[in-house]
């Protein structure tokens, strides 16, 4: 989760700020975005992101201070915007609920600063309090195409949302949502889910069941679980994709990998580093950004699995006596297991799986009990490209093979193989967890072979002499798992 929009720089936190700020990250929020309000608190601002890797900050003048929006203070937003940690200009905008500054001077200090984020290619974002019309004819107006912004607070129409969305712009809902006179499902509702942020605007707006009291980011997963419901998609699923769409939206993929990853580095200077690559790279860099966030989109944990394919096995016969190996097959038949597997990471999953299979071949040429065979076996899967709707992988293990074997008599056999295979799976979300539909081609080569007794006609031979019997076994199964939500 990431809260997207939070005044905790606020004196209502003045008290308490680390608390509130570690009962955040305790909550599992991955980070803060901190909007400006006005020159007056953007150094307060600065001291707070600098205190913590995972916060950061907008710069900007909100339109309640329009009438501070001196030249020398938009060209200090300008400035600044420059520095480390911060991710966007904002809030800025409109607010015709309150009027604090006059119409003109609020459309003309947001435009200004409109200009200001295309210059130094940040996104914005927006506050609109009974202006949709004002606020959206501005940015229809600016946007050339390098205008990214966010709509945050989101409370007016579905109409407002669908121009917001064709103008290119994201939508930021908050504690507002959870209200028991919400109108704004629908709205929600009407949002593609990647283009939806969470904030708590904090310390306004807390959800329900802290409405009226103080907002803290701690509170934020109240908001997303009110899109969850109202999108029936799961929570997880919801958290992932908004903290998804949040860091590509403000760049911090790279700062919170790097975090994430434990390496130490000086925060400070990855920081300054990324932001500037951020900057040196121009639109089309977004999809890679997306790709080196930390979080996969099929998350997994435990998964269970049934499947079933043809088995072919190939006996390599060495009678006794000497003379040449000779073989023979049994091809195609059915074979059916279940498997459970374990994802240490995305790219490696522990797996133990049974199979069964029985051969009839043999009873039809007169043997009186079928051959019979239970692999059980270990392997690791390694996966190419885990993050994709369509993942290949290979294999690699061990397996143990139990069979009975008709020679005349049914005797047990006891062989050990080392496994391996390729193939590949596919994900697909679903409300109660991840369907994986797979194919794979396992083989399975012997380590260890068999004596028998009395079953084979060596060569010229006409009567059964002992053998040593060494089996290798290929199976081409289908199955599909489940990956339950956890
Ligand atoms: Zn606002
Ligand atoms: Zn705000």
């Amino acid at each position: 989760m990431i809260d997207t929009h939070a005044h905790i720089d606020s004196e209502q936190f003045d008290t308490d700020r680390q608390e509130m700020i570690n009962r955040a990250f305790d909550a599992g929020v991955e980070a803060i975005i901190i909007p400006s309000i006005g020159p007056e608190g953007f150094d307060k601002i600065q001291a707070i992101v600098e205190s913590d890797p995972r916060i950061y900050r907008g710069m900007g003048i909100h339109p309640h201070n329009a009438n501070d929006a001196s030249d020398v203070n938009l060209e200090r937003v300008e400035r600044e915007s420059q520095n480390t940690r911060v991710v966007a200009i904002g809030e800025i905008g409109l607010d015709y609920y309150y009027d604090f500054a006059p119409k003109d001077m609020q459309r003309a200090v947001f435009r200004e600063q409109l200009l200001i984020a295309k210059r130094q290619n940040l996104p914005v974002i927006i506050h609109n309090r009974e202006s949709d019309e004002d606020v959206l004819s501005i940015i229809e107006e600016e946007q050339d195409g390098k205008l990214n912004f966010v709509l945050h607070c989101f409370s007016s129409s579905v109409e407002v949302l669908h121009r917001a969305i064709s103008l290119g712009g994201h939508i930021s809902f908050t504690g507002n949502i959870t209200y028991k006179k919400s109108t704004l499902s629908d709205v929600i509702l009407q949002t593609p889910i990647d283009k939806i942020m969470i904030e708590t605007d904090s310390p306004y707006m807390a959800p329900v069941p802290y409405r009226g009291k103080r907002n803290e980011p701690s509170f934020v997963g109240m908001v997303s679980s009110k899109i969850a419901e109202i999108h029936n998609l799961t929570l997880d699923k919801v958290n992932s994709m908004t903290s998804q769409t949040s860091r590509a939206f403000f760049r911090i993929g790279l700062l919170l990998l790097i975090f994430t990853s434990t390496l130490v580095l000086s925060l400070q200077s990855s920081n300054a580093q990324t932001r500037e690559s951020d900057r040196a790279a121009d639109d089309g860099t977004d999809s890679e950004e997306i790709e080196e966030i930390p979080e996969n989109p099929f998350p997994k944990k435990f998964g269970f699995g049934l499947m079933m394919g043809p088995n072919t096995v190939v006996e390599s016969i060495q009678c006794s006596g000497g003379g040449k190996r000779e073989s023979r097959s049994y091809e195609g038949f059915l074979a059916f297991g279940a498997a459970a597997n374990y994802t240490v990471f995305d790219y490696l999953q522990l797996e133990a799986n049974y199979l069964y299979s029985k051969n009839n071949k043999e009873v039809a040429k007169g043997a009186l009990e079928p051959n019979i065979y239970h692999f059980i076996n270990v392997s690791a899967r390694f996966i190419a490209n885990p993050r994709k709707p369509i993942c290949f992988f290979a294999t690699a293990g061990t397996s143990i093979v139990l069979s009975s074997i008709w020679v005349g008599e049914t005797v047990k056999e006891n062989k050990s193989t080392i496994s391996g295979g390729i193939g590949l799976y596919g994900n697909i979300n679903t409300s109660f967890g991840i369907i994986s539909p797979m194919a794979e081609l396992k083989l399975d080569f012997y380590l260890t072979s068999a004596d028998r007794s009395n079953d084979f006609k060596c060569g010229t031979l006409t009567a059964p002499v002992p053998a040593n019997v060494s089996t290798f076994y290929s199976i081409a199964r289908l199955g599909v798992y489940w990956y339950p939500n956890f």
